[in-house]
């Protein structure tokens, strides 16, 4: 048991209670875990993981794991951290996003060992009897403190009278289900909490929150998210993905370290020293970090030959052919596609910018640039694609 519950407890953020989950394991049954997903967009990512592979610790321990699907509260759309109302989806977008996540989510879950749910099962056919019901457990004061749309209201932006039940909805599917532990990311602990408050509410045994620290996108700000376009999609070809997580900045890979991968704070420690004492490269601890994270989720024979291909690519030919450029101007600034293509000098105008660009030409470390109105934030070692045969490398 003390095993069990040390490696639960590993990489999470925060258990709510603790002592809770400890007595709940004690008890030696089958816990029911629930992970609920909007199908919001048809793509899982690196993000998804963390609390994915939480998941599956929970599997490996022989408990029920529960995937549901919000294919309901799809339709409300989550609120967490939103400064908008998010439009709705239409039956065919969610049952188009629902369908490609199960080959997604068997990446990491144990497809034979996972009960999966809708919770368009109970919330469908709730009847308004009972919805007013839910909805008097709760009261105004409650929902709106939370942060989202305490600062809504602040700046006076409109909140839609279906954001506030979703919290509600969420929950009450912690009751359908009769959820022991509930999981998700740190963006989601209010909604969390609400099921744990509403179980009470209808006589169970209240479940434990425990929520995973959120991954940041390849930007290395705003959180990995399916709607910020700063994601490494866990349906992309292991080669893309690999390329992806070589274009990270240094300070990202010991986070990427760090929660995908579960390096201690001792072993990081001792990478960054020697990245100090120049006894590593900062380069070679990447490659190490993408090939680690490619064999995780993708396969390791696959992660092996990303690197080889990455390493033909970047090392051996193209690297000895790029045209150095000191572009000191540049280095960590959010900088026009445009202005730093015509820097290099690949182009002589931005008319012919915009034609390469818009012909998928243009490529930094391996991602391709497309929007004319791109902004990079350059980095000396960067190696700049244009066309088949012009490279050039930042300094
Ligand atoms: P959206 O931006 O549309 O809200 P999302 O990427 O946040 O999408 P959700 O379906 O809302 O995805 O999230 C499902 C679960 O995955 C939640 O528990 C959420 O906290 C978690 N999650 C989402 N993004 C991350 C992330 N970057 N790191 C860790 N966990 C995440
Ligand atoms: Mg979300």
């Amino acid at each position: 048991m003390r095993n069990q519950l040390q490696q639960l407890i590993a990489g999470t953020q925060q258990i709510i209670p603790q002592e809770d989950l400890v007595k709940k394991l004690e008890t030696g049954r089958k816990l029911r875990i629930k992970l609920g997903m909007d199908p919001t967009a048809a793509d899982l990512h690196l993000g998804h993981a963390v609390t994915l592979s939480k998941m599956r610790q929970f599997q490996d321990f022989g408990h029920e794991v529960i995937f549901l699907i919000g294919d309901f509260t799809a339709r409300i759309g989550d609120p967490s951290g939103r400064s908008k109302t998010r439009p709705p989806l239409s039956e065919e977008q969610i049952a188009y996003n629902t369908k490609t996540y199960f080959n997604q989510v068997s990446k990491i879950l144990d497809p034979e060992r996972v009960t999966i749910r809708y919770n368009s099962e109970w919330l469908d056919r709730l009847t308004s009897r009972e919805f007013v019901a839910l909805c008097g457990k709760v009261t105004l004061a409650r929902i709106i403190e939370r942060e989202d749309f305490a600062q809504r209201i602040a700046n006076q932006q409109t909140i839609g009278f279906h954001e506030l039940l979703y919290p509600l909805m969420q929950g009450y599917d912690s009751v359908a289900l009769h959820a022991d532990v509930e999981l998700g990311g740190t963006d989601q602990t209010f909604n969390l909490l609400m099921g744990r408050f509403l179980q009470e509410h209808y006589g169970q045994e209240p479940q434990v929150i425990m929520t995973m620290p959120l991954l940041e996108g390849l930007d290395g700000v705003a959180k990995m998210s399916k709607s910020l376009g700063n994601a490494i999609g866990l349906a992309e070809p292991a080669d893309q993905a690999y390329g992806k997580l070589m274009s990270i900045s240094d300070e990202l890979m010991w986070r990427y370290y760090e929660i995908l991968l579960h390096t201690t704070p001792e072993q990081l420690g001792d990478m960054k020293h020697a990245v100090e004492r120049q006894e590593a490269h900062p380069m070679e601890l990447k490659k190490r970090m993408a090939h680690q994270i490619v064999a995780r989720f993708w396969q390791p024979q696959e992660a092996q030959e990303a690197q080889k291909r990455f390493e033909e690519l970047f090392q051996k030919k193209d690297y000895s052919q790029a045209t150095s450029v000191n572009c000191a101007d540049f280095l960590g600034k959010q900088t026009w596609i445009v202005d730093i293509l015509r820097h290099v000098g690949a182009v002589p105008s931005s008319s012919e910018a915009r034609r390469l660009l818009e012909a998928g030409a243009v490529s930094i470390n391996e991602q391709k640039i497309t929007e004319f109105k791109a902004t990079i934030v350059l980095e000396s070692g960067m190696l700049i694609k244009v066309g088949k045969h012009r490279f050039y490398k930042v300094l």
